[in-house]
């Protein structure tokens, strides 16, 4: 038995077995099938490595210009240096090494050739066979073995390093029944789909993939952020106990009757669910629509950029199935961890910091306007606003706005019917846009939070790093009394607002929120229940009361303790 400490990011409790993702690492270290199959998957991978060059050089030309082009164009030659390739071939088959192992071999024998060599530049040249070596690994590793495409045939608990956007977004998720990672933080995309399907996830656990092997028994529990491996009988029996509360606990939310929320002082409360496809809502009865459709999902399930056509498809079934309830499309927010190999994005130093959401779409009007075309086409008939992520100056904001409006003026000339009066607001979630916030409240039909950026921008502290895992926390007074000054600011102007980061969802933050005037929370669908019961049992009034003492205090884990006892307390109501 091997126990494991992490940070519980979605709650829940489940007992499978582990699949581990295979990475370079990984497939280095595995051991060959038979000879001819390993070659096929060579041939495979030096296919598909060739057309992804090919795709990178146009790209690369068109974007960058001539000069940085032709570095790749230095490893589409490498790629066609047959003896390089040949030997490889011949020790997969001679000495029967995997792929994998077999590119590795020959790139360390090159190494230690061109290390022999006088010319310094040509030892230097021994870093692109390095790079197209690397390639080409991480190419295989995107076959047969990776992730998106291993068929999960039984339920299993998936075990990484970490989890990339486009891992969760390819993945077969029918069996899948939880995530652990070494790396990856709270509000990591990972941990958003976990918390999407209504799985446990657990990320920061410490020397889990060097202990893990596929096939293992596993006790994943999401609350507390407790992992073990291959359990003792006495583990496991107390792990069902506490699977069993919680399956009765979530039960008591369920009888919660449908309908509208509103506080027991009469307050209305939207909760509405955060989406990424047009799959159906199940519990479309239980909430106010959609309060933030994440496009870029479906970008990132391309290998190139999508058509309108099949973006307005997909947001009309979205729309559609909404009934008349509201839909918000976020626009692209690519970059951050979200990267995209087709649009060749640069290499980032920091990439939180840097080239992402309206950043890039503003510098490519043709990709954005595609975009927007579709959502105004899919608003006929429905209840759709549009939402502006990242914005932080005003330039940034009124620039969207024109977009929009040119969008809807060519619309209008092809004769294509959409709506004129589409609400076009934004995502608070710089400190720039906070603190101008008086000033965009003119250019915005509504303020939607994005907390798990707000607090990693606050805090300045990266979402996904588990180094700064304890400063990256919603729960800080620095990151509070961003929000109480958001919710007065909005108050003012008279913009609707609401909460569409993960600290909508959080019970112990709901108090809070209500208290800082957010008329609406947008949550992972699996948490409407909870979330409902708790929100019926709250008094507007004292939130209200009980936000402006909690800006007062100064100690983080003070405050939480506070705001968790509120909740749990409250929670305990009866009618
Ligand atoms: C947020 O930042 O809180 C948010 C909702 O957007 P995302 O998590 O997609 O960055
Ligand atoms: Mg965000």
């Amino acid at each position: 038995m091997k126990h494991f400490s992490g940070n519980g990011c979605a709650d829940g409790y489940v007992k499978s077995e582990v699949l581990k993702k295979k990475t370079a690492a990984v497939l280095l270290a595995e051991t060959a099938k038979d000879a001819q199959e390993e070659l096929r998957l060579f041939e495979d991978g030096m296919v598909k490595l060739e057309n992804r060059l090919e795709e990178l050089y146009h790209k690369t030309l068109m974007e960058s210009g001539e000069e940085a082009a032709e570095l790749i164009e230095t490893y589409q030659v490498i790629l066609c240096d047959r003896q390089f390739f040949d030997q490889i071939r011949e020790r997969i088959q001679q000495e029967k090494l995997s792929c994998c192992m077999a590119i590795q071999a020959e790139c360390d024998a090159c190494e230690k050739l061109f290390s022999e060599m006088e010319d310094a530049y040509m030892r230097e040249r021994f870093e692109d066979i390095r790079a197209v070596c690397n390639e080409l690994i991480s190419v295989l590793g995107d076959g047969p073995g990776a992730l998106s495409e291993v068929v999960i045939d039984r339920p299993v608990v998936i075990v990484a390093d970490t989890l990339t956007p486009v891992d969760t977004v390819k993945m077969d998720k029918e069996y899948l029944r939880g995530f652990v990672t070494e790396t990856g933080g709270e509000t990591s995309h990972a941990v958003i789909l976990a918390r999407a399907l209504g799985i446990p996830a657990v990320t920061g656990a410490a020397g889990i993939m060097e202990a893990a092997q596929d096939g293992m028994e596993i006790l994943l529990n999401g609350t507390d952020g407790d992992v073990v491996l291959e359990p003792d009988a006495g583990t496991k029996k107390e792990f069902e106990c506490k699977m069993q509360k919680a399956a009765e606990e979530s039960l008591r939310f369920e009888k919660e009757p449908p309908g509208e929320v509103y506080t027991r002082d009469g307050q209305r409360v939207r909760i509405a669910v955060n989406a990424s496809d047009a799959a159906p809502i199940q519990g479309l009865d239980l909430c106010d629509g959609i309060g933030l459709f994440r496009t870029e999902f479906l970008y990132m399930q391309q290998e190139d950029y999508p058509s309108e056509e099949l973006l307005y498809q997909t947001y009309q079934e979205a729309v559609r199935r909404a009934g008349k309830k509201e839909v918000v499309f976020r626009t692209l927010d690519i970059g951050g961890d979200k990267a995209l190999g087709y649009m060749g994005l640069p290499e980032e130093e920091n990439p939180f910091l840097g080239y992402r959401a309206v950043r890039i779409c503003l510098d490519r009007p043709d990709m954005f306007k595609t975009q927007l075309r579709a959502i105004l086409r899919a608003s006929r008939g429905g209840n759709v606003k549009i939402m502006f992520p990242m914005i932080s100056s005003l330039e940034e904001l009124l620039y969207c706005r024109e977009m929009l409006e040119s969008c809807k003026k060519e619309l209008h000339l092809e004769g294509v019917d959409c709506r004129e009066d589409v609400p076009a607001g934004m995502m608070v979630e710089t400190p720039s846009a906070v603190m101008i916030l008086d000033q965009l409240a003119p250019y915005a039909d509504f303020f939607s939070v994005g907390t798990n950026d707000l607090t990693q921008y606050f805090m300045a502290a990266d979402r996904g790093n588990p180094a700064v895992h304890k400063l990256y926390d919603p729960f800080y007074p620095a990151v509070l009394r961003a929000l109480y000054h958001i919710g007065s600011t909005a108050q003012k102007y008279h913009v609707p607002l609401s909460v569409c980061g993960e600290a909508a969802a959080d019970i112990a933050m709901i108090p809070f929120l209500l208290g800082c005037s957010v008329e609406k929370l947008s949550i992972a669908e699996p948490m409407l229940p909870k979330v409902r019961y708790l929100v019926r049992r709250l008094h507007k009034g004292e939130c209200t009361e009980l936000a402006r003492q909690i800006i007062q205090m100064q100690s983080v884990e003070e405050i939480k303790e506070r705001l968790r006892e509120y909740a749990e307390n409250t929670l305990k109501r009866g009618e």
